[in-house]
């Protein structure tokens, strides 16, 4: 068998399921480092930008009292009171403004001329009162801290709209990936599901016609892994069974033409024996010719039906369609059996629609019904009785053949249209080759028609099939 494994279905699907990983991964790194950059923007604007804000405003609200006293210490001529106050807070001024640019060293440099100045100020050497802190110099610094104060703000805002547009951008990409994984694994599946189903389709088909009895055919290869296999392998045994009922038909050919010119010659001796023609032949004699008449013709009945499946077999069904009378089909069906079914005492009986005609090869159409009623009569058994009948339905014409013979059990109404096929109580008590409904359905198949049978197992069967009626 040729080698067609491309991509078996495993690693199709591996390769699926790895891209979904490989996004949702992707996707979800992302989210995190952007969720842990955010925890860090959110922590400096804690640690910085809320620290240095509550301690630029404290160190402000010791200047403005400072600069309220030196005030009141001008206003009521050096009082002590004031000085004492001015000393206290310029102190815990100096103390925040220490520990602030202790933990926020980059201001410093910015404040700086601020420290120089407070350290000049508060220079032990100086006494309180005779070197007052001038009032401008306050107002420098209170200057200095409240641009410290905006700039801080600013940094804050600018921080807060870097967390909002960090949030938009992992919102966007977090939607885009489950969008992706989403496309991804929907449009997957169903791509996958497509695929799998269109090349077991395939196989599902092939095995179903081979199911009906049908020459198998070849089914076509859509895929190149597993699947694409076994159509391969179904192929090999579509072409194996062919080439086994080629053979077979070859072999039933052979056999039957090889008995039959022997049987003609045998026929025709015991003709001629029976006729007299070698001397006169006494009452027990020509019995036990009758039954060497009945014996041969009914093999050279069975031959004649062998011939024609194996003909069938190895031939395309030539059909030669034209316009017939369903009556007049009928009606020839039962005249020739009617001998058959005298013999067998059964009742014929026949009721077709008027003026019912179908679009059908005569020769063939009149086989099927041979058939049918010749296995009712015989199924029947004595004092039975077989009912034809063919009506419109649509554009089609429907033919019954209904008995009331024995039936035919539920699990083996579609057995018995396969060839060789005999219904194992039958088997051994009636004469048969399981052939006559397998060439029925061949011949309505190829009319474009349906055949199949309904039964009640004990009270007999109905045969119908169907044919294109003619308007
Ligand atoms: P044959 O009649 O030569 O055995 P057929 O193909 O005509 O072959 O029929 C196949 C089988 O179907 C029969 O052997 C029988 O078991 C069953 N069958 C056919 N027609 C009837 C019927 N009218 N009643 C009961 N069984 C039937």
């Amino acid at each position: 068998m040729p080698k067609a494994r491309h991509l078996t279905i495993a690693a199709k699907l591996t390769v699926w399921a790895c891209a979904l990983i490989v996004v949702f991964f992707a996707t979800s790194a992302y989210l995190f480092q952007q969720v842990r950059k955010d925890a860090e923007i959110a922590g400096l604007m804690v640690t910085e930008n809320h620290d240095l804000d509550s301690a630029i405003q404290r160190m402000l609200e010791r200047l403005y009292n400072v600069q309220n006293n030196i005030r009141r210490y001008r206003i009521l001529g050096g009082d002590q009171a004031a000085v004492g106050f001015i000393v206290e807070d310029l102190t815990r001024f100096g103390e925040i403004l220490n520990r602030t640019i202790e933990k926020h060293p980059r201001y410093a440099d910015e404040w700086r001329e601020l420290t120089s100045e407070y350290q000049i100020t508060l220079d032990p050497a100086n006494t309180p009162g005779e070197n007052l802190t001038p009032d401008d110099t306050v107002s420098d610094w209170t200057d200095i801290l409240e641009q410290s104060l905006l700039d801080n703000q600013a940094d804050t805002e600018a921080r807060l709209t870097q967390l909002r547009d960090a949030g938009r951008h992992a919102a966007n990409v977090g939607m885009y990936g489950l969008a992706f994984c989403l496309v991804v694994g929907v449009g997957g599946s169903l791509l996958l599901a497509w695929t799998l189903n269109r090349s077991l389709g395939e196989v599902r088909r092939g095995i179903r016609e081979l199911g009906t009895g049908a020459t198998p055919r070849d089914v076509r290869i859509l895929s190149r892994d597993e699947l694409g296999e076994l159509a391969l392998a179904f192929n090999a045994m579509a072409a194996r069974l062919r080439r086994e009922e080629r053979m077979r038909a070859d072999f039933i050919a052979m056999l039957s033409h090889e008995i039959r010119t022997p049987l003609t010659s045998v026929r025709e001796a015991v003709d001629l024996i029976g006729s007299g023609t070698f001397g006169a032949v006494n009452e027990r004699q020509k019995r036990f010719l009758d039954i060497a008449e009945k014996e041969s013709g009914r093999l050279s009945g069975l031959l004649s039906r062998l011939l024609s499946v194996s003909r069938m077999e190895t031939q395309e069904l030539e059909l030669n369609p034209e316009r017939v009378d369903a009556a007049g089909l009928v009606d020839a069906a039962l005249e020739r059996l009617a001998p058959t079914a005298r013999g067998a005492d059964v009742t014929l009986e026949a009721e077709v629609g008027p003026g019912l005609a179908v679009t059908a090869d005569p020769a063939h159409i009149s086989q099927v019904l041979t058939n049918l009623v010749g296995n009712a009569v015989k199924f029947s058994g004595r004092g039975g009785k077989v009912r034809v009948s063919a009506e419109r339905s649509g554009d089609e014409a429907l033919f019954c053949v209904r008995d009331n013979g024995p039936g035919i059990p539920e699990d083996e109404r579609e057995r018995i249209f396969l060839k060789y096929y005999r219904e194992p109580g039958v088997r051994d008590s009636i004469d048969g080759a399981g052939l006559g409904l397998a060439i029925s359905r061949r011949i309505v198949l190829a009319h474009g028609g349906r055949i199949w049978v309904e039964s009640e197992p004990g009270r007999g069967a109905t045969f119908r099939f169907t044919l294109p009626a003619t308007a």
